[in-house]
């Protein structure tokens, strides 16, 4: 999961960043309004965490681009101004959540996790594709029961592919949600990590959950043809 944080207080930032690198999430950082709207654009975030004080450009006018312009990333507001009357102004931009600083980590973390939970109203968080299960709370995957032994890339590439099942990913997709801005990234990369996954999760007397669709990328299904 790849996620932008937008905040201008170097040590938060930093603070955030260690954070969700620890938890295994792919992070970009930029502290400026501006710059903040350029990457939002350009890039498919799983979620922003959007500062509102900021230089150039504020949080909730960048939120209001976003949305204006068909955007629906999940973002969460941090913000040092707790009145009543700004959240709802931040809710009313288009935020799905609101954090208060100071904060905790845990709580930002809980809050994130909450927003990447897709679909909003499936009451369980674990992922599940057959027989083959992802707890992002606990950071485990288990097929058939069994613990799969994953590094952090590939538990992040077999995160990605549960939270779109049944759906083609490009390797451009896939590079773009699992590796930031300042990684260079060789362009067989994905199909180097699809291998790994495929080694520790498709062993032989496994159904298949990861297909490759010649000339496009990856779909993981229950279904060799859906
Ligand atoms: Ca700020």
């Amino acid at each position: 999961m790849r996620i932008l944080i937008v905040e201008d207080e170097p040590a938060i930032a930093q603070f955030i960043r260690q954070g969700l690198t620890e938890a295994n999430y792919t992070v970009d950082v930029v502290g400026d309004g501006r710059d903040a709207l350029d990457y939002a654009l350009a890039t498919e975030y799983d979620a922003i965490a959007l500062d509102i004080l900021l230089p150039r450009l504020d949080g909730l006018q960048i939120l209001q681009v976003l949305r204006a312009r068909g955007n629906k990333t999940p973002v969460l507001l941090l913000t040092a101004r707790d009145t009543v009357e700004d959240r709802v102004r931040g809710l009313d931009h288009g935020a799905d959540d609101y954090l208060v600083k100071p904060f905790a980590f845990a709580e930002l973390l809980a809050r994130l996790r909450a927003l990447l939970r897709r679909p909003p109203l499936q009451a369980d968080a674990v992922l599940r594709v057959a027989d083959l299960e992802l707890d992002p709370a606990r950071h485990e995957a288990r097929r058939g029961g069994q613990r799969l032994d994953l590094s952090p890339r590939e538990y992040q590439l077999l995160e990605f592919l549960m939270r779109h099942p049944d759906q083609v990913l490009t390797r451009t997709q896939i590079i773009e949600h699992l590796w930031d801005l300042d990684s260079y990234v060789e362009s067989n990369v994905v199909d180097v990590y699809i291998g790994y996954l495929r080694r520790k999760i498709d062993r032989a007397g496994n159904r298949p959950l990861i297909h490759t669709v010649r000339g496009v990328g990856y779909r993981m299904s229950e279904d060799a043809d859906a």
